[in-house]
Parts: structure tokens; C-alpha cells; sequence
């Protein structure tokens, strides 16, 4: 999931890259994956989308929105190839570099102590992905 710093980030960098810029190229999904939805049938998306400039991009929640002329919006989220876009330090932003947004429970902090209270933060699995927490100021109830 995308936090709210993240897609405030995501949305001013892509803001920056795209808005003037035409779609010039769609590739489909490439890895399947559970928790990414699609609007129709993805394989029309190539001819709904070349062409089409970005007006403007907007970060909202979860999302990022790119809006583009026709009336057309794309919305990401994570999972939409968010690796690429980034914005956290655990992942790449839209210009390939470790995000600005500092992370205090990742992939990056795993077995260091936690900020609050000094136990180290763990691993574990969930639904395909993983969660990072601190199990003293996290408890299970
Ligand atoms: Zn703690």
C-alpha cells in the first residue's frame, strides 16, 4: 500500500517527467499478480492509451492519479509497478533513485532497534507479501 507521503511524492516527480508528454507506448501486465485489479480487459489498454497526453498528476491516499486529455485518468497504486515510481527508501522512484521517504519498519530495518522502544523489529510472512513490525509496542490482541 502506497502512504500518503509516498503518493504526494510519486505525483510531484511524475508531475515533473509527464504532464505535456504523450503516451506513446502500453505494455501489458507482465507478472501476475493477486492484488492487481484491472478496469476491462487489459489488452485494449494499448489503444485506449498511446496518444493520449498528461494534463496533470495529483497524489491522493493510496493513489496517484494521472490525468490526461480525452477525459482520461490512469490511477496507480501499489502493485502497478510501483517499484519503478517509488518514493519509500525500501523502493526506486520515478527517477531510479532509493525514495526520500524514510521507512522505520522495512526491509531496510529488520533486526535493528526499534525508534520507540529498542526491541528489534521482525519479519513475517502475510498473504503473499511481508509485514515488518515491533512485536513489544506492536502486540497481537
Ligand atoms: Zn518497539
Amino acid at each position: 500500500m502506497l502512504e500518503i507521503p509516498e503518493s504526494k511524492t510519486i505525483s510531484l516527480q511524475a508531475g515533473e517527467t509527464l504532464v505535456n508528454r504523450r503516451i506513446t507506448e502500453v505494455f501489458n501486465a507482465s507478472s501476475p499478480h493477486k492484488f492487481a485489479w484491472f478496469y476491462g480487459d487489459p489488452a485494449g489498454y494499448a489503444k485506449i492509451l498511446a496518444g493520449r497526453q498528461v494534463i496533470s498528476t495529483s497524489g491522493h491516499g493510496m493513489f496517484v492519479d494521472i490525468r490526461c486529455d480525452a477525459d482520461l485518468s490512469i490511477t496507480i497504486g501499489d502493485g502497478t509497478n510501483m517499484t519503478y515510481l517509488g518514493g519509500r527508501d525500501t523502493e526506486r522512484n520515478f527517477f531510479g533513485h532509493n525514495g526520500g521517504y524514510k521507512t522505520l519498519l522495512s526491509k531496510n530495518t529488520v533486526k535493528t532497534p526499534c525508534p520507540n522502544c529498542g526491541n528489534l523489529i521482525v519479519k513475517e510472512a502475510y498473504l503473499g507479501g511481508a509485514v515488518y513490525f515491533c512485536p513489544s509496542c506492536q502486540k497481537f490482541r
